[in-house]
């Protein structure tokens, strides 16, 4: 089996072909990456490093290869990446509906939420997944639910947000808020549309509901037209205004325009002339003072205009009532919509079930004269109602309002006010209470004394509770802003393109640094970091023309280091010109997410290079031995012509000696070769190319690098990091100091016993960053200390143990290439300590670029 069959069939091509171009170019050392097939059939991710050795002439012999497996990093990757995006939006919805489906607009995930308004609204009991989501959405919507999807595929990961409706199985519709978002894989392409959805039904019923009902009251408070008319005393008309011209006009148009000496009377129903009549009289008996009646006028279309009028008796020169003055209101409206409601027309059913009023007309004393039957509502009916005074009445609002209500009119009549709003309990026939709201309509005379009073009070209980539900939401939204973000605020666009923040709440200070009474002047003055500034000024623009937008910015802390903040920007639309006038900002700070995920991509990366260095040296092991076995052979034979000549020099001839001569060289000449190579081989992968200087956070180095010994091969000994630092970054090449930790620390844990303390010490001063590595093990011979440097040299004491000689060599090597040195102290059965001094090299960066720049 070939180790090319291996290879993923897709990878195979580019493979072979990355190889040809190597060798093409001359490279000898290249990085590969490819799926490889394990024996039970899964593909692993590995990373391939791969080494060519050539002889002496420079022909290729052979490869070395490494591979590491990284498939766990790569799946662990994507899932991060995708789980990132989906926890995000289960974070940003509580009782959300969230539903996830595939390109083809198939559910691949549907949360309980969702399952449950779909059984409502479709009686459908299944699970759902593999559902196509467009069965779940009125046809009318499918267009605009289309729309979304592909603008959410355009821009990945940027919500768009869309209306749909579910049908309402008792008649109209569930209205459902959705924001879709669209997920992508690793290589940036959609793969699934992500969707969160929230049920506004009763938002929009209730707003439609109150619209209307608005509507409606509006036209009876307004119905204001005040009907001037005075009548002699043969009831004949002396004078009318215009206003009552037209109710005529409509009403009686066989009287004629002019309507002087038009006898009163008919302008009004038969049924109604008793009333009149009695009302006349009592403005006879008692002048000046003013009496109201109802009375009501044909109408062609067949039932009646209802009037409300006041009569009042003038005084003549010889103190006798000689005119009746009558000013008169039309409350027809109010008494139609009464019966509208009572009729239980389908269009106004909805406003019939929650908002149906109570309308009361009182007399100036607070006397009922006219009610609607409330007992639906209140439990009381038309005529319980008009039997009650003016206290029983009053005892229909809860005691806990009485005294507010009472103050509140007492002001309005004091103010003379035509109209009020009162919001009370009502208490209900049966004990309970629920809120209304009381649209009140003072009708006066023309001297300003009140003549009657119109109440129409209707149900706010489902608004208020609707409210109160509201508010509940609203905190529990602010409970869950609060968990996903630091602050919160508003900025309103100034012509001039600045922004104001009109309002700010939240933990500013902790992001900021500044106190959050100064943050309304405070936060638009903070300084972005230089690298956002053109990413955040899109975002701006891009909110200011109607788009939500998120985007993570660094700004500038108090103290003078930036601060990652993830901020979304939701434009605030001014309902009357629809155009965008500021935005609703939700800044978070990210920084310890930032510096997490970045600490755990270098670790991780520390980590892969770690295990390279590792396999490194098993190499070199695995060839060191294999040499030093083929050198016995050469070093035999020159040890035995050595032998040879020294013994019997005297006795040979010349051309025996001259030929064992030959014999030492041509073996020599092999072991140097053979040394040579090995040499290559070990200098091939030891150090190639230049010197590395980057930022390095040393300890974080350190740490990794003790953490996964202990996990390797220094589980049997005590590993301690004994770090005391000052900077967090210092300029080294990594690698090479990855090798020295590398090296320093396995020898300790191999010549030291089981058991034992090791300790990693990191220490500065001003012009040195010192490393030392200590162990308690067999320590080294003062002869050979000075030697154990040298290439393939190992101390007497050590030939039980394997090894190479090579491991300290190479340590040597890396600390001269940063100018640095190395030194040994130990002392047999005690210990050894090994110090590295490396020049301090500090680079100057701000400190929130120490892990995520
Ligand atoms: P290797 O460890 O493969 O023998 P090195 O070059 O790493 O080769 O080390 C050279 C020699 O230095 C070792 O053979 C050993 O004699 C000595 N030595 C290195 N580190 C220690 C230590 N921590 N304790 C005792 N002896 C050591």
């Amino acid at each position: 089996m070939s180790y090319r069959s291996l290879l993923h069939p897709d990878d195979v091509e580019r493979v072979t072909q990355e190889v040809k171009d190597y060798r093409a170019a001359g490279i000898d050392r290249f990085y590969q990456q490819y799926r490889l097939r394990h024996a039970n059939g899964t593909y692993l991710y590995v990373d391939d490093y791969t080494l060519l050795i050539r002889d002496g002439e420079g022909v290729p012999s052979y490869y070395f290869s490494y591979i590491y497996n990284v498939t766990e990093r790569k799946e662990a990757e994507t899932a991060l990446y995708q789980s990132n995006a989906r926890l995000k939006s289960i974070l940003e919805s509580d009782t959300a509906y969230i539903a996830r489906t595939d390109m083809e607009g198939r559910f691949t995930f549907v949360n309980h939420h969702f399952v449950d308004l779909i059984r409502r609204a479709y009686q459908r009991e299944d699970s759902l997944i593999g559902v196509d989501s467009l069965e779940t959405i009125v046809p009318e919507d499918h267009g605009i639910t289309h729309e979304t999807v592909m603008r959410c595929i355009a821009q990945p990961g940027k919500p768009f947000q869309v209306i749909l409706r579910k049908p309402n199985p008792q008649g109209g519709y569930f209205h459902t808020l959705w924001e879709f978002v669209a997920v992508v894989d690793d290589q940036n392409v959609p793969v699934e549309i992500q969707c969160v959805g929230f049920d506004i039904t009763q938002l929009m019923t209730t707003t439609e509901a109150l619209h209307r009902a608005n509507a409606l009251l509006q036209s009876i408070v307004n119905g204001d037209a005040a009907y001037l008319i005075r009548t002699d005393m043969d009831a004949k008309f002396t004078f009318v205004n215009e206003r009552f011209r037209r109710l005529i006009r409509i009403a009686y148009p066989e009287l004629g325009e002019d309507l002087i000496g038009v006898n009163s009377m008919d302008t009004i129903v038969p049924e109604d002339h008793d009333a009149a009549l009695v009302t006349v009289e009592k403005c006879i008996a008692l002048p000046g003072k003013p009496y109201q009646v109802v009375l009501r006028k044909r109408r062609p279309a067949g039932g009646h205009f209802f009037t409300l009028w006041e009569f009042t008796g003038v005084l003549g020169a010889d103190d006798r009532v000689t005119e009746i003055q009558c000013i008169g209101f039309d409350i027809t409206e109010l008494v139609e919509t009464q019966q509208l409601l009572s009729e239980r027309e389908e269009r106004y059913r909805f406003i019939f079930e929650n908002t149906l009023d109570s309308i009361i007309l009182h007399g100036p004393d607070g006397s009922v004269l006219y009610s609607n039957d409330t007992s639906s509502e209140t439990g009381y009916t038309a005529k319980e109602i008009m039997a009650m005074s003016p206290s029983e009445l009053a005892a229909l609002i809860h005691p806990d309002d009485l005294p507010r209500i009472q103050a509140e009119q007492a002001q309005y009549m004091a103010e003379k006010r035509s109209e009020a709003l009162y919001t009370y309990r009502m208490v209900h026939k049966s004990g309970t209470s629920f809120w209304v709201e009381n649209h009140v309509r003072y009708l006066r005379g023309l001297d300003g004394a009140l003549m009657g009073i119109i109440t129409v009070s209707r149900n706010i209980d489902e608004r208020v509770k609707a409210q109160e539900a509201l508010r509940q939401n609203e905190a529990r939204y602010r409970t869950l802003t609060r968990m996903v973000s630091d602050f919160a605020f508003e900025g309103v666009f100034n012509p001039d393109g600045s922004i104001t923040v009109t309002w700010l709440e939240g933990d500013y200070e902790a992001v900021t640094g500044y106190p959050l009474e100064t943050a309304t002047q405070t936060w638009m003055s903070i300084t972005a970091h230089l690298d956002d500034a053109e990413r955040v000024k899109a975002d701006l623009s891009r909110t200011a023309a109607g788009e939500q937008t998120v985007s993570e910015e660094r700004v500038m802390h108090r103290d003078g280091h930036y601060v990652w903040v993830r901020v979304a920007r939701l434009p605030i639309v001014d309902s009357s010109s629809e155009r965008v006038i500021g935005y609703y900002g939700v800044v978070q700070d990210i920084s310890a997410e930032k510096n997490q995920a970045a600490l755990k991509a270098e670790q991780d990366r520390l980590r892969a290079n770690l295990r390279h260095e590792e396999a490194l040296n098993e190499t070199i092991r695995r060839v060191v031995s294999a040499i030093s076995h083929d050198i016995r052979t050469p070093l035999a034979v020159i040890s035995t012509s050595k032998d040879m000549l020294s013994r019997y020099y005297e006795r040979l001839t010349e051309e025996r000696r001259s030929a064992a001569f030959e014999t030492i060289d041509k073996q020599l000449a092999f072991v140097s070769r053979m040394l040579d190579d090995l040499s290559k081989i070990v200098k091939g992968v030891l150090i190639e190319g230049q010197l590395e200087l980057k930022a390095t956070n040393l300890r974080t180095l350190c740490q990794v690098t003790v953490d996964e010994l202990k996990q390797t091969i220094g589980q049997k000994h005590r590993l301690v990091l004994d770090a005391d630092w000052q900077h967090e970054l210092v300029m080294v090449d990594e690698t090479l100091i990855q090798r020295i930790l590398f090296n320093l620390l396995s020898n300790a844990i191999k010549f030291s016993p089981e058991g034992s303390r090791i300790t990693l010490r990191l220490e500065q001063n001003e012009r040195q960053t010192v490393l030392k590595v200590s162990d308690e093990g067999i320590g080294i011979p003062a002869e050979d200390q000075e030697r154990i440097f040298d290439m393939f040299y190992r101390a007497g004491n050590a030939q039980q143990i394997t090894g190479t000689g090579v491991g300290l060599s190479i340590v040597k090597e890396c600390v001269e290439r940063h100018a640095g040195r190395v030194l040994v102290e130990s002392q047999v059965g005690v210990g050894t300590t090994f110090t590295i001094e490396l020049p301090l090299l500090v680079e100057q960066a701000p400190r929130s670029a120490n892990l995520t720049d």
